[in-house]
């Protein structure tokens, strides 16, 4: 039993080792991956419920890696955050959605409005407010018809300067949306003292909106909150038309989904948006 125990240390020790040699090794893949192009955006469409049109597209990045093959969002973007990483990306990713934005324009491609997701660290930085401007100005995007989806637990956060900063996005036009929102903790009070304009019902509270007395209370409740607020109030990971047609009897603006598409490359999205409105 003795050596056992002893093979079994062993056995954890390299184990930790070798995954955090292997979390190194994907730090200086992701650093290389911006230049060798193996980040790609998707988009995924959202629909408005009551008129079932193309509301807008959220931008998710996506990464190619040489060797592992697609690695999920949920492995790299912490990792970026850790390391200091993630402002270059969600940049990218803005301007990326930017660029392909204005080609669209160009050939009278009306996807609505275009979402794009914005870490915390974003807010940490002197003139955020001032390099979205730039960017929407290099590419000739109206402000209006970007969105930034700041998650809940940022909003939570006592940034120094952040509602200034995002009084000045919202002053442009820029729509500024709370994400995975109810997965953070209990106060509501920002709700009323940030300049937000969208809210985005997490996937947890729609898995069982159709089926569930409980979540269906709390999803009517949360959709009342936006309306008195006059906020857009968006759905994620709606999968099925019994959660949509509950969504639609309890008020809910904006469904975003399996359902409806999945995130997808660029020219998929053209030729959804091509058999949508054929
Ligand atoms: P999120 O912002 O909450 O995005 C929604 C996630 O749910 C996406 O996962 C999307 O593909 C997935 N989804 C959409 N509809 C359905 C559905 O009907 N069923 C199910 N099961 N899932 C659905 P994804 O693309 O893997 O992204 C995961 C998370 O990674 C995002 O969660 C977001 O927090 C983060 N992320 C992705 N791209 C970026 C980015 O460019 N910047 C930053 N900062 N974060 C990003
Ligand atoms: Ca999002
Ligand atoms: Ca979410
Ligand atoms: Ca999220």
């Amino acid at each position: 039993a003795k050596s056992n125990g002893l093979n079994m240390f062993r056995f954890f020790q390299s184990d930790m080792h070798h995954s955090k040699l292997q979390r190194l090794k994907l730090e200086t893949d992701l650093q290389r991956a911006i230049g060798n192009q193996e980040l790609e955006v998707y988009f995924q469409p959202q629909i408005h419920i009551e008129s079932g049109h193309l509301y807008g597209v959220e931008a998710l990045l996506r990464w190619h890696h040489p060797n592992l093959g697609m690695v999920p969002p949920s492995k790299f973007i912490p990792l970026a955050e850790e390391c200091g990483m993630i402002c270059r990306l969600d940049l990218w990713v803005l301007e990326s959605a930017c660029r392909m934005y204005s080609k669209w324009q160009s050939q009278h491609i009306d996807m609505g409005k275009i979402s794009v997701n914005m870490s915390a660290a974003n807010f940490y930085s002197f003139k955020f407010a001032e390099s979205i401007e730039s960017t929407l100005k290099k590419f000739g995007v109206n402000p209006k018809m970007l969105t930034l989806e700041i998650t809940e637990s940022v909003l939570l956060t006592d940034i120094p300067g952040i509602s200034q900063e995002l009084g000045k996005l919202r002053e442009l036009g820029v729509n500024l949306s709370v994400d995975d929102f109810g997965t953070g903790y209990s106060s509501l009070s920002y709700l009323k003292k940030l300049p937000i304009n969208e809210i985005k019902l997490d996937k947890n509270f729609i898995n069982d909106v159709d089926s569930n007395s409980e979540d269906q209370a709390l999803v009517g409740s949360i959709i009342n909150i936006g309306q008195i607020l006059k906020h857009t109030v968006v759905a994620e990971g709606v999968e099925t038309k019994e959660q949509l047609q509950t969504l639609k009897a309890l008020g809910c603006n904006v469904a975003q989904g399996y359902l409806h598409a999945r995130p997808m490359p660029e020219q998929a999205l053209i030729d959804w948006y091509h058999q949508d409105t054929a």
